[in-house]
This record gives C-alpha cells, structure tokens and sequence, in this order.
C-alpha cells in the first residue's frame, strides 16, 4: 500500500472535504446543487473588473517569462504604496512577496518558521488553512475562542491563557471567514500588545479588507507597531473577484532587523517556486490604484449588501437558528439550537441537508470551530435564489431530528 506522508495525518480542509465530495457525485447523477459552500464570486456573476481582464490581455505576450521571485517590480511597488492607505510603515520593495493566491504565501510563511511542536494560535473559527499550514509545517495549531456574544471578536483573555514558550505567533483574520466580524481599532490594538508583551509575530489576513457594510471600518494591526514582526496578507481573489488568477500579495514589516533568518527563510522557499503565476501579476497594479468597483457593491443599494440582508433576515425567522450579522466579507455563520434538533455530529447534518434538499453548505467544526452547532452559508447567489434556497432549509429542519 502507498501511504500518504505522516505529515498529512493532521492535515484537513472540510470546505473540499467528505460533503462537498458527495456534493459532486450528485451532480455528476445529474441533481442540481445550490453552492453556498464557497466564496468564490465569479461564478454568481461577479465579474472582475473589466480593466483588469483588459490589463491581463494586453500584457499576455510580455507574460512569457518568469519574473524575479518575489514578483514583478509594477506589482509591488502598487502593494507598497497601498501600505500608505493601511497605515503600515517602513516597507520597502523587498518587503513584499507576490504568491499563487494568499494561499500560497500561508503555507510558505509556516514552512519557512516552524519547527516541531511550535506554537501558533489561531482563532476558532477559523479559515481552515491557516491550521493545516502549520499542521503541514510541523507545528501544532492552539486555537483561541471567538465570542459571538461578543460579535465574534477574539476571547482575549482565552488568547492570553494559551501563549507558552513555544508560541511563535498568532494569527487574526479581519474581516473574518467565516464569521463575518470585523474588529475593532481597540481590540486589534489590544491584540498587538498582546503579541509586544510575548514578542509574538502578527500573521494578518486581510483578504476581505475592502468588503466592509454599514459603518464598519479597516484597520491593520501592522499600523500600530513597529517592536514586533507583522506579515500581512491580501490579494485579487475577493475584492477584485479574481480568484481563479491566483494572485495575492504578502507584506513583512515592523521588527524585521530581529527577523534576518526567517526573511532569509521566506525568501529561499519563494525562489524554490520561481515566481508565481505572470500574467495575473500584471492585474495588481491597476486593481490598487484604479476604480474600487467593490464599494458599489456593499454600499446601501448594493448586490452584495442586499444579499447580505436577505440572507440574515431569512436565516434567523428560521425558528431554531440565530445568527450574528456580519459587517464585513460574505458569509454568515448561524448557530443551530442542537437540543431541539438533536445534532451530535454537525458533518452528517450538512450531509443530511445535502442529500434531502441538495443545498451544500460547510458544517462549523470544518472552521476547527469545537462544537457541532453551527454551519457557515455563502451569500453570492442572487436573493431570489437565497430566498428560495432558504425557504427550502426551513422546510428540512421544521421536520429534522438529527441522529
Ligand atoms: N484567507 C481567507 C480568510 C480566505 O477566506 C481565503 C479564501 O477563501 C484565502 C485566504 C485564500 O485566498 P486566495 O484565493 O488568495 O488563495
């Protein structure tokens, strides 16, 4: 038997795991299936902007090539100067590592760092990636709480109580997915002091920082500064709605003179690869200094704000589920009330719900989240079809008695 690597054995990303796999044998029996199991944007209709596709286009034939490691000069010097608009000081061109998606750069900022046993904490919930990188890497993955009577802000305390000697650092995802919060300039302040007390690095996902609804604002922990080492992550693939480009864009800055070896870390991990994907990295230029088309989007009468709205109130008329409003990406994570439906195991209600009503949506302990009472829903598709989909949900649970 060919076994795969031990490594693997704590490894998991339930957004394509076991029900999505289900997911795709029905369809392939020919069922129709509502997707609201990942954030992907193109597909319901969101298109990226037409200058960037144009920028790709006519860059195409200077594409050919491999660019430095790093990425393209044009590419980075428009991440560096959106630093400007995120606060960040100090960051110079060779700060900045362009990636196949943030993605990429996740995976690479573990393997660059950890070593056995080393620590990162992490939020629950989560983006699972971010615990499967340091899994991959050989750390171990320590998750804080999350509150949601709190609007899911981070427990700071429980955060505090889990640093040990081995913690090398902890990581914020703001906006979040898949709670939609969106933090605080105190709480992220209180993070970071936090992080200076334990000279802990700051990993920051900021992958939904323009997707932001009501009065919500954006603010970067790697603002407020400069005694400890920031690496700050965004990209194309949600704000641009570009994620099939694959291109996102990491940023190190604060105390990198006490980082030598690991920026040296970083940057032989992103020569191993190359460079990342060419033709995409002529997009990020214009995506960052042209027009913001997301802000139509999430204003008052935008799609993405209507949906939002359509979503929540539709999900918590639902006798049994309550939910957080989110400000921020799109997502929602609702709780279900697990004594009146009798959830023990929240994968076999997602498989339940897929296999009665063929919605696919990702079970809440997927997100490392500890408890099997919530799931997450995507709110892309139109609010026709989150109406009737919905609609559809509560009919499944009005009558649903978990095993
Ligand atoms: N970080 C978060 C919080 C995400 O939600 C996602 C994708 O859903 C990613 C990172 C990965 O993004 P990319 O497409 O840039 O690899």
């Amino acid at each position: 038997m060919i076994q795969k690597s031990n490594r693997l054995h704590n490894v998991f990303y339930e957004i394509r795991g076991p029900v999505f796999e289900k997911a795709m044998e029905l369809e392939l029996q020919g069922y129709k299936i509502t997707r609201l199991n990942i954030g992907n944007p193109a597909p319901f209709g969101f298109d990226a902007p037409d200058e960037i596709i144009h920028d790709v286009i006519i860059n195409l034939r200077r594409a050919q090539g491999y660019t430095e490691s790093k990425g393209l000069f044009a590419a980075r010097k428009a991440v560096m100067h959106d630093c400007q608009r995120k606060g960040i000081a100090d960051v110079k061109i060779d700060d900045i590592y362009i990636g196949n998606g943030v993605s990429e750069l996740i995976l690479l900022s573990m393997q660059a760092l950890l070593n056995n046993d080393d620590e990162i904490l992490i939020p629950a919930p989560d983006y699972p990636l971010w615990t499967a990188s340091v899994n991959l890497a050989g750390g171990k993955a320590v998750h804080y709480l999350c509150d949601e009577a709190a609007d899911w802000f981070p427990d700071l305390e429980d955060l505090e109580s889990k640093i040990t000697p081995r913690t090398k650092g902890l990581v914020v995802i703001n906006p979040n997915n898949p709670t939609g919060a969106v933090y605080s300039e105190d709480v992220l302040r209180r993070i970071v002091a936090i992080a200076e007390r334990h000279n802990l690095i700051i990993f920051s996902d900021e992958i939904y920082d323009r997707i932001l609804y009501d009065d919500a604002v954006h603010y970067s922990p790697a603002a407020f500064s400069s005694d400890i080492l920031f690496l700050t992550f965004s990209g194309l693939s949600k704000n641009y709605r570009a994620a099939g480009f694959r291109a996102g864009w990491m940023i190190v800055s604060g105390a990198k003179h006490r980082a030598k070896s690991y920026i040296e870390g970083l940057t032989a991990l992103s020569s191993m690869r190359l460079c990342s994907n060419v033709p995409s990295q002529f997009a990020i230029q214009t995506a960052l200094g042209g027009y913001q088309s997301i802000n139509e989007l999430v204003m008052p009468n935008g799609r993405l704000r209507k949906q939002r709205d359509a979503c929540y109130e539709k999900l918590i008329s639902i006798p049994g589920i309550t939910c957080v409003k989110p400000k921020g990406a799109f997502y929602l994570f609702p709780k279900l009330d697990v004594q009146k439906f009798n959830i023990k195991d929240d994968m076999q209600f997602a498989l339940d719900l897929l296999e009665d009503q063929h919605i696919l949506i990702v079970h809440g302990t997927g997100f490392n989240w500890p408890y099997p009472d919530h799931f997450r829903i995507v709110y892309l598709p139109t609010v026709e079809e989150l109406n009737a989909t919905l609609a559809k949900m509560a009919l499944f649970l009005k009558d649903y008695e978990g095993i």
